[in-house]
């Protein structure tokens, strides 16, 4: 693609949005109506394909698009399938999962929170445990990947558990769809939400949620606070005209349909997350020889996202350190955990084994010119 002259992009170590292939970016170079034909049939055409990356039959599970960022998403399943009375337990051992949290709180349902440090991992028992203690709670909800730390959280062993308590199971899974392979049924999960830009590696614009087809019928009946956020109106609609009851983020969803098909060549779930294991073996290992030290021991570390402790030792200045790498076309993220300083930088987005070491190179220049002691 043609770039303009003197602009160029930098590479993105995040959680996203992040760096995408120039062909995704060019599968938005057009103006579709929203009840243009082709556009209708791409939308449909998504809705299926990531059925199939969740490992789920079109016969029980329905995939649903909701314009906004991930978060969106999220807001759309706690206010839609909430029933009057009931509660949510919501296990949190990270900023992502205090969000849920704090979206359970703020649409006044009752929430218990089953709190860990963030270098601890929620064991199964004390979700069965609150449970049944709690008879008045309902939903059940929990991040995939901690995103604030990187660990990925035991979601089938706590979904089995919760199912057998038969209350409604919802997973974020924001920052782990397409590159972590999950078995939705195996984890009784009845909603699931990821979001354009992440794992799939398209453009911010819309997330989207996989749910359970029985789960959904009953939803049909509880109210929800909000019209745009309302999860059944919104199935409703794709399903009656296939067209989204508001504005669409057209050019997201040609992206998106690029996105997926990239994913499907390299190889799906599978294939990506031999890319993305690569990424963070090749971080990890030049950050380690250099001397920093990361958040988490080794057996809580998922794949997507590394958090780093700030270097003990010296005068260490995230900002300055992070303008540096700006400098270098470089982009990585500050921290999220409340109990040490920390770094993170991701390992996902279109980025390569080449990259990373590029990045590397880049961060041992920094640090030599910022005089930091590792
Ligand atoms: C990225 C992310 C979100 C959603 O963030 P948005 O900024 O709303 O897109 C939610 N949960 C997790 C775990 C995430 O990684």
């Amino acid at each position: 693609m043609e770039k303009i002259p003197g602009w160029k992009d930098k590479i993105l170590f995040t959680p996203g949005p992040l760096t995408t292939s120039n062909t995704v970016k060019q599968a938005m170079l057009r103006d579709l109506g929203s009840r243009d034909i082709e556009f209708i049939s791409t939308v449909k055409r998504i809705r299926g394909k990531l059925l199939k990356l969740g490992g789920v039959s079109e016969k029980g599970y329905e995939a649903i698009l909701i314009q906004g960022s991930g978060t969106f998403g999220i807001e759309s399943v706690i206010s839609s399938t909430t029933p009057e009375n009931g509660g949510w337990l919501v296990i949190a051992n990270g900023a992502y999962g205090h969000r849920l949290a704090q979206i359970v709180k703020t649409l006044n349902f009752q929430c218990e929170i089953l709190k860990y440090a963030e270098d601890q991992m929620p064991v199964p028992q004390d979700v069965a445990d609150a449970l049944d203690k709690n008879p008045d709670i309902t939903n059940v909800g929990i991040v995939h990947c901690e995103t604030s730390t990187g660990m990925f959280n035991p979601v089938e062993e706590i979904g089995i558990l919760v199912k057998e308590r038969q209350k409604t199971f919802f997973v974020d899974a924001m920052s782990s769809f397409g590159a972590v392979p999950i078995d939705i049924e195996k984890s009784k999960i009845d909603y699931l939400v990821s979001s354009a830009n992440k794992c799939i590696e398209g453009v911010p614009g819309f997330s989207f949620i996989i749910a359970n087809h029985n789960s959904l019928e009953k939803i049909k009946t509880f109210s929800c606070s909000s019209i745009v956020l309302d999860l059944y109106a919104q199935w409703q609609g794709l399903e009656k005209n296939g067209q989204f009851r508001f504005t669409p983020p057209t050019h997201s969803i040609l992206a998106f349909a690029q996105a997926i098909k990239e994913l499907i060549e390299e190889g799906g779930v599978e294939g990506r997350a031999v890319r993305y294991k690569e990424n963070y073996e090749t971080l990890i290992q030049g950050m380690e020889t250099m001397g920093f030290k990361l958040y988490l021991p080794e057996e809580k570390r998922g794949y997507i996202i590394t958090s780093f402790r700030y270097p003990e030792k010296s005068n260490f200045d995230f900002n300055t350190f992070c303008d540096s790498l700006n400098d270098k076309d470089i982009v990585i993220y500050p921290g999220k955990v409340s109990n040490a300083d920390c770094f993170r930088i991701g390992n996902i987005g279109r980025i390569f084994k080449a990259d990373v070491l590029n990045l590397l190179n880049a961060i041992k220049a920094s640090v030599e010119e910022l005089n930091i002691s590792l």
